[in-house]
């Protein structure tokens, strides 16, 4: 871990060491509909925690996004938790429900569960809470632990949090990213994590079925007078464009950085009837406020939420709230 200027450390709270320590097989869990931040997170967390000679299992609800597929050792995610581990680790979600049906509190509700995420509208649901909104990614956090621990960051563990730190901050484009971040992506590049091939492979590769789901998408643009620009994804369009993955794949940070907009919304039909509302805003707009009153969570900059009804119900409800907190932002 030598390096000529070391980065800032974010500290780590001495009884997650301390918890770690305490057990042999755990259960690494991140949110549904990972992004690249979850599941290099994990994948970054679970190899590290085998180096130390423990047994970890990541699972994820949902399948690992073509945005970050090409990673080593994706296949390993499961969908369920096996019965008998000591512990279970949630990494970069902000309530319980982001953990979906792996997470069934009957069966593990008495487990030790430890919280590691950078939201700051986590609701602290853990045994052990290390919730930090400084780190820009929770893979930035894997970091920091890392050499809080002294575990060594081998160029496999290195790729996984580079990926994850650079998906989070769109290839370090957002307003959070500052020198901290920049020396902890150099470190990690000095490690080993190949930058050039991560970028090319995650920014500069988008299957053909997404491309043909924003050109079904963006006719639908509107624009509000008071600044919000939003558009919709339907299961039809879902169905024409042959793309079944449920992220957007960066529409509402391409829409958001339209001139004169504060506010970008893509609300997403689900399979399951309910709608997902994704949010991006300006610097010193803060959306993640709204996500949370809706029930979701997020960032400042980047948030979201899950809401029963149709878009028809949802799109007036979410619009009237998004309007209102812009007047309250605009009157302070
Ligand atoms: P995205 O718009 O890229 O799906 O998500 C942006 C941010 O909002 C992420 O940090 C994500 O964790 C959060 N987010 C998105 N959807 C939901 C949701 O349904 N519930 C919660 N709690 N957070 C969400
Ligand atoms: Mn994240």
């Amino acid at each position: 871990m030598n390096t000529p200027h070391p980065p800032e450390a974010l500290p780590v709270p001495p009884e997650l060491g301390d918890a770690l320590e305490g057990f042999e097989t755990v259960a690494v869990i991140t949110h549904v509909a990972p992004d690249g931040d979850a599941i290099g997170s994990t994948l970054g967390l679970v190899h590290l925690l085998r180096e130390q000679g423990k047994q970890a299992i990541p699972i994820c609800q949902d399948p690992v996004p073509y945005q970050v597929n090409w990673l080593p050792h994706v296949d390993e995610f499961q969908r369920t938790i096996p019965p008998d581990v000591d512990a279970i680790i949630s990494i970069d979600l902000s309530d319980i429900d982001r953990m979906g049906s792996p997470y069934d509190p009957e069966q593990f509700g008495h487990l030790p569960l430890i919280n590691i995420d950078h939201h700051a509208t986590n609701t602290l649901f853990g045994t052990v809470n290390w919730v930090e909104p400084r780190a820009v990614a929770a893979c930035e956090m894997v970091y920091h632990l890392a050499r809080a621990q002294n575990w060594p960051l081998t160029p496999r563990v290195a790729t996984y949090i580079l990926t994850g730190l650079l998906t989070d901050t769109r290839g370090l484009r957002t307003a959070n990213v500052n020198a901290r971040v920049m020396h902890v992506a150099t470190h990690l590049v000095e490690l080993g994590a190949p930058i050039g091939e991560i970028t090319e492979l995650t920014f500069n590769r988008k299957p053909l079925s997404l491309i043909k789901l924003w050109a079904l998408a963006l006719p639908h643009l509107h624009i509000e007078k008071e600044g919000i620009i939003w558009t919709i994804i339907t299961e039809a369009m879902r169905e024409e464009a042959g793309h079944r993955e449920e992220n957007d794949g960066g529409l509402v940070s391409f829409i958001t950085a339209a001139e004169g907009m504060l506010v970008g919304i893509v609300f997403t039909e689900k399979p399951d009837g309910r709608v997902n509302v994704s949010f991006r805003s300006r610097p010193g707009v803060d959306v993640s406020r709204v996500a949370f009153a809706l029930g979701g969570g997020g960032h400042p900059q980047a948030s979201g939420a899950t809401l029963n009804g149709s878009l028809d119900d949802v799109i007036p409800r979410v619009l009237a709230q998004v309007k209102e907190m812009l007047q309250h932002a605009g009157e302070a």
